[in-house]
C-alpha cells in the first residue's frame, strides 16, 4: 500500500466510528515483524513491515497504560481470557531482541516470537543468531514459536513436505531453547485444512494466521486471526485498529497479504 492509499485509509478509519459492540471486547492479536531504529535504511525505504522504534515505543506505552485491568490486559495466546491483546512477532529478527523485547519486558508485557530456523541458520545480519535466540527465549514473558523451517507457502506443499517443515522447525527450536514449542504462525499466512491437520498432529496447539480479525478464544486455535501492524501506524492508529475502526480495510487486504509476505 502506498502512502497516498494509506492516508485515504487513515481518514476513512478515523471517521469510522464503530459502535460499542461485543466485537470490541474480543481478543485482538497484533502482528509485528521488524522494529528498526528511526535512522535505519529499512525505515527510510518505507518497508511496510519495519516499524520505527519511536512508533513501537508509543504502542508499548499505550498497551501498558490502557491494557492493565483484569478483562483488558496483554496476555499470551494460550491465556484463557476472552478479551485483551496478544503481541506477536514473525520471522525472528535481531531487533525483536535488541529493540522490541527491552521495551515490552520493562512493562511486563508478554509476547510471542515466531521464528524461522532457516533465517537463524542463514547467519543473515537482520536475523537472530542461535545465541541471541536462546537469550530471547529466557526473557520473562517470552514464548518462542515456530514459523515453518524455511518460510515456505505450506499450502503449496505435499503432505510429507508440510510434515517435515512443521516437525523439523519444532524440534530444532526445542533442541536449541530447551522448551516445548506448541505455538506457530503460518509463513506468508498460507494454510489450508491439511496444513492445520498436520500442525495438530505434530503437536502445535495454537497457530496464528495473517488473516485480519478478532480471535474468539477457544474457537479454532489453529486459525487465529491477527491485526496487521504497519510502519506508518502511530499510537492513534494502533488505538483505532484495536477499536475495530480499521477492520474494513484489513479484511479487504487480507487476501493480498498472503502474496506479499
Ligand atoms: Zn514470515
Amino acid at each position: 500500500m502506498n502512502l497516498m492509499k494509506y492516508r485515504v485509509a487513515q481518514v476513512v478509519s478515523t471517521a469510522n466510528l464503530v459502535s460499542k459492540s461485543d466485537k470490541q471486547k474480543l481478543r485482538r492479536v497484533l502482528m509485528y515483524h521488524s522494529v528498526v531504529k528511526n535512522t535505519d535504511s529499512a525505515f527510510r525505504k518505507s518497508d511496510i513491515y519495519s516499524i520505527s522504534e519511536s512508533y513501537f515505543t508509543s504502542h508499548v506505552d499505550f498497551l501498558a497504560q490502557s491494557y492493565n485491568s483484569a478483562d483488558r490486559k496483554v496476555v499470551s495466546l494460550e491465556d484463557s481470557s476472552s478479551s485483551g491483546v496478544s503481541v506477536t512477532f514473525d520471522d525472528g529478527y535481531k531487533d525483536t531482541l535488541t529493540i522490541a523485547a527491552p521495551l515490552l519486558c520493562r512493562n511486563n508485557l508478554p509476547f510471542h516470537v515466531f521464528v524461522t530456523p532457516a533465517n537463524v541458520i542463514s547467519g543473515g545480519n537482520r536475523y537472530l543468531s542461535e545465541t541471541e535466540l536462546v537469550a530471547l527465549s529466557k526473557l520473562p514473558g517470552v514464548t518462542i514459536g515456530a514459523h515453518g523451517f524455511s518460510h515456505q507457502h505450506l499450502n503449496t506443499l505435499q503432505a510429507t513436505e508440510i510434515t517435515d517443515e512443521l516437525k523439523s522447525s519444532k524440534e530444532w527450536l526445542e533442541n536449541l531453547t530447551q522448551r516445548n514449542i506448541t505455538t506457530m504462525s503460518y509463513p506468508h499466512g498460507a494454510f489450508n485444512s491439511q496444513v492445520q491437520e498436520i500442525a495438530a498432529s505434530v503437536g502445535y496447539l495454537y497457530a496464528a494466521t495473517s488473516s485480519w480479525g478478532c480471535y474468539q478464544v477457544g474457537v479454532k486455535p489453529l486459525e487465529i486471526p491477527r491485526i496487521d501492524v504497519w510502519n506508518l501506524d502511530n499510537q492513534k492508529t494502533l488505538k483505532q485498529k484495536l477499536n475495530g475502526q480499521w477492520d474494513w480495510i484489513g479484511k479487504l487486504l487480507s487476501p493480498l497479504q498472503e502474496t506479499i509476505k
